[in-house]
């Protein structure tokens, strides 16, 4: 049951295994920074080699990022996860996008776009309960952007 196309039998067994994934990478990155330290910067290869990579584009939404946005080098494969520090495993991500995309395990990702889709869906469907989800979600919002303006 590691898939993320595994169909759970009910509520509880989803929430366990999400509950699972999250303390696992957790677990892992306490563990990757006792071992290998706090991750550095790619100072060894220049950024705009990373950002030729992609075309100038964020490799999370696929949006350009212009001249003076923020964007940073992401790691492909998670350093939090193993992840090395070559060339090969860096692409470019707005800082917004990679806050988002932190350092979830694959399976962890997939299942935060599922969810996000489908509530995206629901709320398009006007499902109440969806609505009222969103309805909170944008004080969420709200609240956090004001918080960041202070
Ligand atoms: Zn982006």
């Amino acid at each position: 049951m590691t898939r993320a196309d595994t169909i759970f039998e009910n509520l509880e067994k989803f929430i366990k295994h999400i509950s699972r994934l999250r303390k696992k990478r957790r677990g892992s990155v306490v563990e990757i920074r006792k071992i290998r330290g706090p991750r550095k910067s790619p100072n060894h290869i220049s950024r705009q080699s990373i950002l030729e990579k992609t075309d100038g584009r964020c490799h999370v939404c696929g949006g350009l990022i212009a001249p003076d946005d923020k964007w940073q080098a992401d790691h492909i494969f998670a350093y939090a996860h193993g992840g090395n520090d070559s060339l090969a495993n860096y692409l470019a991500a707005h800082t917004y996008c990679n806050n988002y995309r932190r350092s979830f395990s694959a399976e962890e990702f997939q299942w935060v776009l599922k969810l996000g889709v489908w509530f995206r869906t629901q709320i398009e469907k006007k499902n109440h309960l969806a609505l009222e989800l969103a309805d909170k979600f944008m004080k969420h919002e709200i609240r956090r952007d004001s918080r960041r303006r202070k």
